[in-house]
């Protein structure tokens, strides 16, 4: 069986490009991963998703444990035959969905006890048990179970959640075992601070994993904090293995991220915007409710070749999205989605050529000269 392995084709500056190989195909990096929360990227096929240019998908173990189940998934073929997606799967661990969980929870040592928001049935989430709902969903690259600690956050009460999480990542290990083919990635945790960071990541590189996200940020913190702890987070990780930057993030955000050293992202901004009328461009960010499209035949982008804008009129976007049909749910979703692929194709392209920092400017200039209609 092809084993899970990283390849490094080209670095620029903390920037890399390269590809993830595994059984179920490449990914290549910087890559981005739509989100499919329910075992579905909300409207739009699977196909089709694959045709912005995605490898990989995102699936959320808390959803999915608690509506199919994991073991009707497991009876029914696995994730991917059940959702008709058969490239690699990237499944969270459950735990940045239970800890933001309202009502009843309860963490300790063991794990986290919560209350289904469904049905308020209780569950009991453990690292032992998070490695065994993603594998029974057959997902190939599984996460670590452990505490995204909240920000802000005292230094003492960061230090204490981020040891755990350390503990928990060396059960997480132990119960993962060894399944080749698959993939066990490794959480760093420790807030805003660089010791905490530090120690967290020595902690993970003891235990041995076959890549590393960096978490607990895009919680709050703010985009400018969020860059000052990846301007040295993510090079405390081992150069050899891809680092993913969990839950991340806008456009802008994405760019600054690969350039501290980011391979992997995921974000559900593409698909949730062009559910509710805000559309991705190289200008910026344009909402289609807006009056000033309704009479406007131009495409969002001209130079994008989505079928939503090889085909549709900016009026007709803003005629659907009014007249809530479901086809605009589709037509702004897979054109955020292709925005978004596009973009992480231009910086591997960039990378590859050594010029990201023309690419780079490039995009910040175009997104300094305003909206679209002046495309
Ligand atoms: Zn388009």
């Amino acid at each position: 069986m092809k084993k899970f392995t990283f390849d490094i084709a080209a670095k620029d500056g903390k920037a890399r490009t390269g590809q993830i190989n595994t059984p179920r195909g490449e990914i290549r990096t910087p890559a981005f991963m739509p989100v499919g929360t329910a075992a579905t990227v909300k409207a739009m096929m699977p196909e089709n998703v694959r045709a912005t240019g995605a490898d990989i998908l995102l699936g959320n173990t808390y959803h999915l444990m608690l509506r199919p189940t994991a073991e009707r998934i497991d009876a029914l073929g696995g994730l991917h035959k059940f959702m008709n997606w058969d490239r690699p799967i990237l499944t969270d661990s459950g735990g940045f969905q239970v800890m933001s969980l309202t009502g009843l929870r309860k963490l300790n040592e063991e794990g986290v006890k919560f209350k289904s928001h469904i049905d308020g049935s209780v569950h009991h989430l453990t690292p032992e048990r998070s490695m065994e709902i993603q594998r029974l969903l057959g997902s190939d690259i599984v996460m670590c179970f452990d505490e995204c600690t909240p920000f802000p956050a005292e230094e003492s009460v960061s230090l204490k959640s981020m040891q755990m999480s350390m503990r928990w990542a060396e059960r997480s290990r132990e119960a993962f075992g060894d399944r080749p083919g698959h993939a066990l990635f490794g959480i760093q945790q420790g807030s805003v601070f660089k010791d905490q960071r530090q120690e967290s990541a020595d902690k993970l590189r003891a235990i041995d994993f076959d890549g590393y996200a960096v978490g607990g940020l895009a919680v709050g913190e703010g985009q400018e904090a969020m860059f000052d702890v990846l301007d040295y987070a993510p090079g405390m990780l081992p150069d050899d293995k891809p680092r993913y930057l969990m839950g991340v993030g806008k456009p802008d955000d994405l760019v600054g991220g690969v350039k501290r050293g980011i391979d992997m992202f995921d974000c559900v901004l593409p698909s949730r915007s062009g559910r509710t009328g805000q559309v991705f461009t190289r200008r910026g960010a344009v909402n289609i409710k807006n009056a000033r499209h309704q009479d406007d035949p131009r495409p969002l982008d001209e130079n994008c070749t989505c079928p939503t804008c090889q085909n549709y009129s900016r009026a007709y976007l803003h005629h659907v999205f009014r007249a809530q049909e479901i086809i605009s749910s589709m037509l702004l979703t897979w054109h955020n989605l292709h925005y978004y692929q596009e973009l992480m194709a231009g910086m591997r392209a960039a990378i590859a050529d050594h010029n990201f920092a023309a690419f780079e400017k490039d995009f910040h200039d175009q997104r300094a000269m305003g909206d679209i209609d002046r495309l």
